[in-house]
């Protein structure tokens, strides 16, 4: 019997996806409702490869009931020999796959381990793991709600999203999201808090509002943004991971570099604006000599050209921290 019902709570409940690009959740599911195929997937994404961000590990160990009940919510809307992942980065793997295989019992689930690396997560490159090709994105459209593993429609949530779909299905859906909160914190930690709550507001009720001078990155340990005291009534974005710099005891070039590192291991070289661009980057960081128009020049062709969203994402960290910390 097919819960067509459960997209009609997800346009009602507002839900949005909590991997980063913030994609109506209702719009995916019906895109995957109707893409006619005998055979569909659907995986939860637990990559996770985004630096300080723990929020899916920490819905995996606490709440492996609600994700594999928002998966079987998506098989019941997809043909009978369909089949279901929990895609899990490898030491998530090693440390959840049994108890989550006694709960998954008899249903369509397999629990994956990942490659390894960021682009690991990338939805893409996720089709090409699970098909065991080679670590490398594909072009985009064909989107895999339509095209994606061994060329079938594939539904891909994050784990975040497929818990809270488990929420809206048993109609205790409290608009909240789970924030990682990491760096010169009191209290580190994931918190299940309303979706509304501004930064300052988070920081607050979880008792790690900074008595010292601060800016925050927001939103990724590599890819966020930086948010200065100014600006924190703004809400958390991405994957909503905040860290907390002590001001006085960071060195911007030092931040920026070891972010710079990160994306350079991290990209796969397939594609000039990212291999070539993170190259240039990350000599001008060396160097700490920032020429403003090559580098607006840089980020554009990163931003508009670049492959996959690993490369367009590395412009907001360092577009932020160059305006507002040097
Ligand atoms: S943007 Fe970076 S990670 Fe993506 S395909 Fe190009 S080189 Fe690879």
């Amino acid at each position: 019997m097919k819960n067509k019902n459960i997209i009609a709570k997800l346009k009602t409940s507002g839900l949005k996806g909590r991997g980063g690009a913030d994609f109506p959740t209702y719009l995916k599911w019906q895109a995957f409702l109707d893409a006619n195929s005998d055979k569909k997937y659907i995986v939860a994404n637990g990559s996770e490869g985004e630096p300080a961000t723990l929020k899916d590990s920490y819905i995996v160990k606490n709440y492996p009931a609600d994700l594999i009940a928002g998966l079987k919510l998506a098989l019941e809307l997809s043909p009978k020999n369909s089949q279901a992942f929990i895609y899990l980065r490898k030491d998530y793997y090693k440390k959840y796959k049994k108890h989550l295989e006694k709960i998954i019992g008899n249903l369509p689930i397999t629990v994956f381990r990942e490659k390894g690396g960021y682009l690991s997560g990338e939805e893409t490159t996720l089709c090409q793991e699970i098909e065991n090709k080679i670590q490398r994105p594909r072009i985009k459209p064909p989107y895999p709600v339509q095209v994606g593993i061994h060329g079938r429609p594939t539904l891909i949530n994050n784990i975040e999203t497929f818990y809270h779909v488990a929420q809206i299905a048993k109609g205790q859906y409290k608009k909240t999201r789970f924030y990682t909160i990491l760096g010169k914190a009191l209290h580190k930690g994931v918190f299940e808090l309303p979706l509304d709550y501004s930064l300052e507001k988070i920081l607050k009720s979880t008792g790690n509002f900074p008595t010292f001078d601060y800016f925050l990155q927001v939103g990724g340990g590599a890819s966020g943004e930086i948010i200065l005291p100014k600006e924190i009534k703004r809400k958390a974005t991405g994957s909503g991971s905040i860290v907390i710099y002590d001001k006085e005891k960071t060195d911007p070039w030092t931040l920026m570099l070891g972010w710079i590192n990160f994306f350079m291991k991290e990209n796969c070289d397939k594609c000039t604006p990212c291999r070539e661009g993170t190259y240039r980057l990350r000599e001008m960081i060396r160097d700490q000599k920032i020429d403003k128009k090559s580098l607006e020049d840089l980020f554009f062709v990163l931003e508009n050209t670049s492959f996959c969203a690993l490369g367009k994402m590395v412009v907001l960290p360092f577009r932020s921290a160059i305006k507002k910390l040097l």
